[in-house]
């Protein structure tokens, strides 16, 4: 066992600890003392000696062993602070000299997941349902998450009491034997719908009806259940076939006054709450006028576009994802939108087919998976050249890589993250850019 000092931290919020090699530890602030014992297996913090000021007791009790929160151990407003600095951080190794407005905090910090997902398990001859340990396969049994909804905690909690009345066993990826492989659970605290998915190994779903006869009886509010058959060996949690077994298999939400479908497959943003203050930004940012052609690039089922629709003349959105774009066609019908077009393509070639075809767009929003835009398609908007974009980034590192690219025709305006992910290191991003004039 030997004592430390943390003297320096990851942008993230990991103490760098360098002994032997050099360690990242979870749960330890600026400043902290510690015994930590370093076996073959790694570094284990033994006992912490001191606590930072801005240190808080985490609210869960597997904390330490769950991984999917990383900032429990910090005040909030602490929680905000660091965020700022990461993106900040992110920006000057880019060279991006641009002032981070402070992180707009959430009001509600915890049970804001409004999707959440659960594996199945056995520990101890007990029916568990939680999540996989870090980095291993091993089911840490969460009872109550604390960043999850609470109504679909508590549907979990009566799914594994049904589970043992009813004997069904969960799936053991070993073995492959037993039923109950996952559960994904959708709800929207706007319309209080909620859609329960039971994800098992195979179509063999014995007991099926007695489950879902039972979970009704005991949440009458579920709006919908399915029945999703995952065969695969995958960290993916749902498979492509499905059958609904209660409701019409969707629910839906409520985004800035515009309601939204959500179904098992299609991506939904999981924090409704701050979703509305980051679209109420894009809006704000962006200052249509009435006459604008825009581009709602990665437009997933059409949120940000069909919002924007109210403000501008038309909204073309692309998205690769055939399912999400059937919904985002959905959802302009649900809404009456008629000036929103969809278009099922690869965002990279849809604007360069605009390029080539001398198309001009007012502006263009962007919301690009975690790994940012692709090469060519900032070439791209460098020869269309819109007067204004705003970048929605989930991912402060490749959004920096990217403004970088286009920090010599544009120029950066503002920068403001929104907290969408609570407890954990992820910041969400909204960037306003500018064409800048020769
Ligand atoms: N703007 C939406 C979705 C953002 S998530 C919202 O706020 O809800 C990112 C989306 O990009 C996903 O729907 C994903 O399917 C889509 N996507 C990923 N790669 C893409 C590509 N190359 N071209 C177009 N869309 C893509």
């Amino acid at each position: 066992m030997q004592k430390i000092k943390v003297e320096k931290m990851t942008p993230e919020g990991y103490a760098v600890i360098t002994l032997d090699k050099t360690y990242l530890l979870p749960n330890l602030m600026m400043g902290e003392e510690a015994f930590v014992d370093v076996t073959k297996k790694g570094i284990r913090i033994e006992k912490r000696l001191s606590s930072n000021p801005d240190r808080v007791k985490a609210k869960c009790p597997i904390y330490d062993v769950c991984g999917g929160c990383q900032l429990q151990h910090i005040s909030y407003a602490k929680q905000l602070d660091l965020k700022s600095t990461l993106v900040g951080f992110y920006l000057e190794k880019e060279s991006i000299k641009t002032e981070v407005l402070p992180v707009i905090g959430s009001n509600l910090p915890y049970n804001y997941r409004n999707k959440i997902q659960m594996v199945f398990g056995v520990n101890k001859g007990k029916i568990v349902a939680g999540f996989y340990e870090e980095n291993t396969h091993k089911i840490v049994n969460a009872t109550n998450c604390d960043i999850q909804d609470e109504v679909s905690n508590e549907i979990v909690n009566t799914i594994k009491l049904l589970m043992k009345k009813h004997k069904l066993m969960p799936y053991n990826e070993d073995t492959k034997e037993g039923i109950i492989r996952h559960v994904m659970i959708k709800r929207s605290r706007k319309t209080n719908q909620v859609l329960v998915i039971l994800v098992t190994p195979s179509n063999v779903f014995p007991g099926r009806g007695n489950l879902v006869k039972d979970l009704l009886k005991a949440h009458p509010y579920i709006t919908s259940i399915v029945h999703n058959v995952n065969p695969k060996d995958t960290s993916f949690v749902l498979g492509d076939q499905e059958r609904v077994l209660h409701g019409k298999g969707f629910i839906e939400d409520v985004l800035l006054n515009k309601r939204f479908q959500i179904s098992s497959k299609t991506f939904y943003q999981v924090n409704s709450e701050q979703t509305e203050v980051l679209y109420q930004k894009v809006i704000d940012f962006l200052e249509s006028k009435k006459t604008d052609i825009i581009l709602d690039a990665y437009s997933g089922v059409g949120t940000i576009g069909i919002i924007l629709s109210d403000y501008v003349k038309k909204v073309l959105a692309v998205e690769i994802n055939p399912d999400s774009v059937m919904s985002a066609k959905k959802n302009a019908q649900l809404n009456k939108v008629t000036n929103f077009e969809t278009i099922a393509m690869d965002a990279k070639e849809y604007i360069q087919y605009l390029t080539n075809d001398k198309k001009s767009l007012d502006a263009i929003v962007v919301d690009p998976p975690r790994a940012g835009l692709d090469k060519a398609f900032v070439d791209s908007i460098l020869q269309i050249k819109p007067k204004k974009m705003v970048y929605v980034s989930c991912n402060p590192e490749t959004l920096a890589r990217d403004l970088r690219q286009l920090s010599g025709s544009y120029q950066i305006v503002k920068v403001q993250p929104v907290d969408m992910f609570s407890q954990t290191y992820h910041v969400e991003n909204i960037v306003l850019l500018s064409l800048k004039t020769a």
